[in-house]
């Protein structure tokens, strides 16, 4: 079986809609915002605060914090829940793709995947005949996988 495949992040306007949703919230779209957003796109796993540190040079620790909240509060970024206690930060879902995340219960890493448009459409029959049950109306799903990754397996 190969690997599946990884998770599409070239939405040509991304700072645009970046810009737009911040300025909607009174925010301005700064250098150093404009810095997360782009490591965020050219990576492909949600990365914690010190991870999106080591990636670049130069921006400060306390505005990252800080920015890093204004980008999820105006909807550019998602916070992803691990298994451990640090943060993880992806761009947000309408910005790159519908996926889902392997969480790793021993080192806690974390990467993407996309399922095969019939296996989200099988997710989603599921979801929605439970959700009638209940009375509620299904308009997207988070699905996260929890185990040991490769690497995890190998040492074990
Ligand atoms: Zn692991
Ligand atoms: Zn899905």
């Amino acid at each position: 079986m190969s690997a599946p495949r990884s998770v599409a992040r070239s939405a040509p306007n991304v700072h645009t809609t970046a810009a737009e949703r911040l300025r909607r919230d009174g925010q301005r779209y700064t250098a150093s915002r404009r810095s997360l957003v782009e490591i965020l796109e050219a990576t492909d796993r949600p990365l914690t605060i010190p991870e999106l540190l080591a990636e670049r040079a130069g921006i400060p620790q306390s505005s990252a914090y800080r920015n890093l909240a204004l980008l999820e509060r105006a909807g550019v970024v998602d916070r992803v829940v691990a298994t451990d206690e640090f943060a993880r930060y992806e761009l947000a879902e309408d910005l790159t793709e519908h996926h889902h995340h392997m969480i790793c219960a021993r080192c806690s890493a974390v990467s993407d995947f996309v399922m095969a448009p019939r296996a989200e459409r099988r997710l989603d029959e599921a979801a929605e005949a439970t959700a009638a049950e209940a009375g509620f109306q299904v308009t997207s799903h988070r699905f996260d996988l929890i185990g040991h990754c490769r690497d995890c397996v190998a040492a074990a």
